[in-house]
């Protein structure tokens, strides 16, 4: 071991004992720590003032007590969270999750990740992420509204257009953000449109916002592809998941010529070698709000299938967008040897590190979250910025400043993996790329 690998060893076991019981944060900070060995070796500056330790310790953790009352006049007791890790760049900045599996752990997972997701966006974002045990599955309308504003009456007085500015994430739609921003001018007694983004039309939002994070991982997926002379027209896509990253990543992928050949909920997945009805899913899940089972039934040519075997089809390209660690060692394997040559993360962390590690020893294409799935916090940053001028874009004029925004990210992906002599390796390019940025920031602001 060299004396950087030593010292990188100790952060590593020193974070484990602090962070005990939160292993999907440890993942999260080991396959950094493990990219940035070698940015270490070459620029040991990077080490000076503790910067390693206080880039993984949250700036600030918030926990709360959410109350509410259910449609029978019962009092339910949930867990609210708001992890504010680093503000170096800019205000913290990620989404809400509204989930059972929601912990501590979790939510540090997805706010350390957000760090170097930003930071690659070229924006002036920090990165945070809170949420709930919360599961919105089975709930009125009347209790979701009810939750919501529960939980935005402790978290107002944390979040601002200046502070920290959350959005959507895993039960967390349009719908939310409305009862959650609702509370919040009513607490706050003012308009201020920058405090929440994925907002609606209407009243400050984005065109373009609801598409973001599918048709970034779509744009990023064509990078990747374009760099082996390969391209979407043609190809047989894999996409799991059936929320807003995956609807939006199908449509765009069928947009650019390719078939999405299946796609997935918590119960089962849907087979449709011939395609996928964009608006037809669109319709069982963002107005009916109904379980992918019924597109199956309603469809001609699609059969439905229980369980998690979605893995099993024969593709080109697989876009996992529906959670973290959906992809274990074994559903690598099975999707390579079905043909399998891109993988991009439109979810956060849905590939286990032994499928990320199946993927580099046989050669395919592996786009991760914090580079793939940007899309979303991008366009989350320039609905900041039209509130911040009081305009709105056109939805032509913004997504053509997301495109760019992806290609920007996977150029800088595939730029620092080649001066770090990992060509092709844009978990370490994304890593490196991302953690400059935040590391000079730092550096210039002394140790606070
Ligand atoms: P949605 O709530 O809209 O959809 C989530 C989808 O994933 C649903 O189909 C859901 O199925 C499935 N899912 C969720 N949890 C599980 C689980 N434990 N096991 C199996 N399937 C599950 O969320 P989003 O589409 O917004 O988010 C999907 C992923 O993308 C998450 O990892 C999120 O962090 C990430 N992401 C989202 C961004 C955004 O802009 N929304 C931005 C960047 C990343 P079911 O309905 O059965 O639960």
């Amino acid at each position: 071991m060299t004396s950087i690998e030593q010292e990188v060893a100790g952060y590593y076991d020193k974070l484990l004992k602090r962070n005990a019981g939160e292993p999907e944060f440890h993942q999260a900070v080991a396959e950094v720590l493990s990219s940035l060995k070698i940015v270490l070796e070459k620029d040991p500056h990077y080490a000076d003032y503790g910067l390693i330790e206080r880039l993984c310790e949250p700036e600030r953790q918030i926990i709360f007590r959410v109350p509410w009352m259910d449609d029978n006049n019962g009092i339910r007791v949930n867990r609210g969270f708001r992890v504010q890790f680093n503000s170096a760049l800019g205000p913290y900045k990620g989404g809400l999750r509204f989930h059972p599996s929601v912990n501590l752990g979790i939510i540090k997972f997805l706010g350390f990740e957000q760090i170097f997701k930003n930071s690659l966006t070229g924006l002036p974002i920090g990165g945070g992420k809170g949420g709930s045990d919360f599961d919105p599955k089975g709930k009125s309308d009347g209790e979701i509204m009810r939750f919501c504003q529960s939980f935005m009456s402790e978290l107002w007085r944390h979040i601002g257009e200046y502070r920290d500015v959350p959005a959507g994430d895993i039960g967390v739609g349009g719908r939310e953000v409305g009862y959650l921003f609702g509370q919040y001018r009513r607490l706050a007694n003012q308009h201020e449109s920058g405090a929440l983004t994925g907002k609606g039309l209407s009243w400050g939002g984005s065109l373009v916002r609801t598409e973001a994070t599918g048709y970034g991982c779509v744009y990023f997926t064509n990078e990747m592809m374009k760099a082996r002379g390969e391209s979407l027209s043609g190809a047989r896509v894999i996409v799991s998941g059936s929320g807003n990253v995956a609807i939006y990543a199908i449509k765009k992928a069928q947009e650019m010529g390719a078939t999405v050949v299946g796609f997935s909920d918590s119960c089962g997945w849907v087979e449709t070698p011939n395609g996928v009805d964009v608006e037809l899913l669109r319709d069982v899940k963002e107005n009916r709000r109904e379980r992918v089972s019924v597109y199956a039934e309603e469809s001609t040519g699609a059969t439905f299938h229980e369980g998690s075997g979605i893995w099993g089809l024969e593709a080109d390209v697989a876009l996992p967008c529906a959670t973290q660690n959906e992809i274990s060692g074994a559903d690598a394997q099975l999707l390579i040897s079905n043909g399998v040559r891109y993988v991009a993360e439109g979810a956060n962390m849905p590939s286990t590190p032994e499928a990320v590690e199946a993927f580099r020893e046989n050669n395919v294409a592996f786009g991760p979250g914090k580079a793939a799935n940007a899309g979303g916090v991008a366009t989350s940053a320039l609905e900041m910025q039209q509130n911040a001028s009081r305009d709105s874009w056109t939805f032509d004029y913004t997504d053509e400043r997301l495109h760019q925004i992806m290609i920007n990210i996977f150029k800088a992906a595939e730029s620092t993996a080649r001066e770090y002599n990992r060509e092709g390796d844009y978990v370490v390019g994304a890593n490196i790329a991302g953690f400059k940025k935040v590391a000079d920031a730092m550096l210039a602001q002394g140790v606070i």
